[in-house]
């Protein structure tokens, strides 16, 4: 998920900036596989994974998007700064209306109708569950992200004429590129 404002910051330089996964690549659109080793690779894959997201100017970043069918992801959107394993929504509440767009479909922003709250259940880097909170923009990226390791992106979320249009904006600009 894009960013609304900006939220660089330093990073160590050995970390790789991996390549965006766009629509409609297939990886995208299929069920992650569950991540079963938390070891140095996944902690590397992680860095990588903030690094490409940071670069991107995004908030959210899920392994789909860098090509990996896994069920992962990485956000730091609003003071939440998390690695997700095997994330599961597990509690809503309320509502919002709001731009939302998606770093695999060239941020090109749509109106999405979101929880307001959402709550998640994941693993952290070590395997330990948690489960967090959020609200607002950060709530949304729970959501988003955690769509897209079930292989739903946030189009497929869309009335149908909106979800069309979405797409053919986000191939016009690549067109232009
Ligand atoms: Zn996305």
């Amino acid at each position: 998920m894009p960013a609304t404002a900006n939220c660089r910051c330093q990073l160590p330089i050995d970390m790789a900036i991996r390549k965006i996964t766009e629509y409609p690549e297939s990886v995208l659109t299929e069920m992650g596989k569950p991540v079963t080793k938390f070891d140095g690779e996944l902690k590397d894959l992680c860095a990588d994974m903030f690094e490409t997201m940071y670069d991107a100017e995004g908030v959210g970043l899920a392994a789909p998007q860098i090509g990996l069918n896994l069920r992962l992801f990485v956000m730091d959107c609003e003071g939440v700064k998390l690695i997700a394993a095997n994330p599961e929504i597990v509690g809503t509440e309320g509502e919002q209306s709001g731009q939302e767009g998606c770093l695999s479909v060239g941020k090109v922003p749509a109106v999405v109708i979101r929880p307001q709250k959402a709550s998640l259940r994941a693993q952290d880097l070590k395997g330990t569950w948690f489960e967090r909170e959020a609200e607002g923009y950060a709530a949304r990226a729970f959501l988003h992200e955690t769509d897209h390791c079930n292989g739903t992106l946030f189009i497929d979320r869309l009335p149908k004429l909106r979800r069309d249009m979405v797409i053919r904006k986000f191939k016009k600009e690549k067109n232009w590129k």
